[in-house]
């Protein structure tokens, strides 16, 4: 006799049978999308404040990159950096005419990926300056996070992200975030190649840089000879509601670095040099397979064009507007936050000390109720959905995040 056939496992089983174990993904499956909008494989509908981590910011379905990469895709889909192709020398020469620093591109597919160009670059640069390996320090800040590789795992300066992986690569150095006199300390000790930092971390909670704090770090990286990189992966693309974070903070630096949402959802990634550095790296210095792929490329020119068109800019400062608004009256009621900060569509409500340590719970409230949310370390809620969002999408979302956290608080 035959035992009855085990039943077909879920998708979800498939992926707690044979993924690396690295991620818990809440338990649904998504499916399709349009605007800010989610439907998951069981028909249930979602607003989405996360936008796959600040990636997809013209929203889902977006009928100009749609047709773009569908027209690419039926003429050539990669070529290697062997050969050119049109798409990726467009892009960096509409790059460089929208960043007012950098004179040249190097495209690329992640994010960890750009930082580690932008490490690379700093020691070259240190190099052919004649300083030796131990004077190529870069500083980073804690609280950063800058990817995953080993390179930039290691300049984010979170133990939790590196704890196992060491030997870590030598050369990084950390101190706190918005902390002037640190970094004063840590210059007048010298070796300092270059100064890393996001203008508002993102994974770290949501903090943005202190007023002033980009200019202080740009005269002493001037008065010591060192560069400043800026990873602009999660806060740049008009996040913030200008196309770079940098330009709320007048400082002119000499690396960007760009992903996440320049590809909206199509994986790319790309590093932006100014005058100092643009001509440190020479042929064969530096390389990848993929970087640049046309189809990339091809749906990350019209990103560029729509998210640093004036009328996206102008969404992001109106519905971040309303999201505050909703929040401080979700807060009023609830007062589950100790704060709320930010800058444009990139927010972080900050846990209260009651609450500490539970933001994963809340998540999962959240998409129970319809809303897709993110968290920034486990006492920050994160907002970033499209910069494409609207009125009622925003509404929308505020209401079930209401009843969300209603659910939570009385649980
Ligand atoms: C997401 C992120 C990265 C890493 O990008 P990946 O594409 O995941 O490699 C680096 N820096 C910042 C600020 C990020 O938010």
């Amino acid at each position: 006799m035959h035992e009855s056939a085990p039943a077909a496992p879920s998708l979800t089983d498939l992926g707690k049978r044979y993924w690396l174990p690295v991620y818990k993904p809440r338990d649904l499956v998504l499916d399709h999308g349009r605007g800010a909008r989610v439907w998951d494989t069981a028909g249930r509908e979602y607003i989405d404040f996360g936008a796959g981590i600040a990636v997809n910011a013209l929203g889902h379905q977006d009928p100009d990159l749609l047709s773009a990469l569908t027209a690419q895709a039926q003429k050539l889909w990669h070529s290697s950096n062997v050969f050119y192709t049109e798409p990726p020398l467009r892009l960096a020469e509409e790059l460089v005419r929208a960043a007012p620093f950098a004179e040249r591109v190097f495209l690329c597919n992640s994010g960890a990926e750009a930082n580690e160009a932008a490490i690379k670059l700093v020691r070259k640069w240190a190099a052919s300056k004649g300083r030796p390996p131990e004077q190529r320090t870069i500083v980073t800040f804690r609280g950063s996070f800058h990817g995953r590789t080993l390179a930039t795992v290691t300049a984010t300066a979170q133990p939790k992200y590196q704890q196992g992986y060491e030997p870590l690569p030598a050369g990084f150095r950390y101190l706190d975030f918005n902390d002037v006199a640190a970094l004063e300390a840590a210059f007048a000790e010298g070796g300092i190649a270059a100064v890393m930092l996001e203008p508002v971390q993102g994974e770290g909670g949501v903090l943005p840089a202190a007023p002033g704090f980009l200019q202080r770090v740009r005269e002493l990286c001037d008065r010591h000879e060192a560069l400043l990189v800026l990873d602009e992966i999660q806060c740049g693309m008009g996040r913030t509601g200008s196309l770079f974070a940098h330009a709320h903070d007048h400082v002119v630096p000499d690396i960007v670095t760009l992903a996440k949402a320049l590809g909206c959802g199509f994986p790319i990634g790309a590093m932006l040099v100014g005058p100092q550095v643009a001509e440190v790296m020479q042929f064969g210095a530096h390389g990848t397979t993929f970087g640049g792929n046309p189809m990339a490329a091809t749906v990350a020119r019209v990103a560029l064009a729509k998210l640093a068109s004036p009328g996206v800019l102008m969404n992001v400062e109106r519905q971040a507007n309303d999201l505050r608004a909703g929040l401080a009256r979700i807060d009023r009621e609830l007062g589950l936050f100790a704060e709320v900060r930010g800058r444009g569509l990139m927010i972080g409500a900050v846990l209260a000390d009651a609450y500490k340590g539970r933001a994963g719970e809340i998540l999962d409230h959240a998409a129970a109720h319809g809303l897709l949310l993110l968290q920034a370390g486990p006492d920050v809620l994160r907002f970033v959905p499209p910069l494409t969002i609207d009125d009622d999408e925003v509404a929308e979302g505020l209401a079930r995040l209401h009843a969300a956290l209603a659910a939570f608080a009385a649980a």
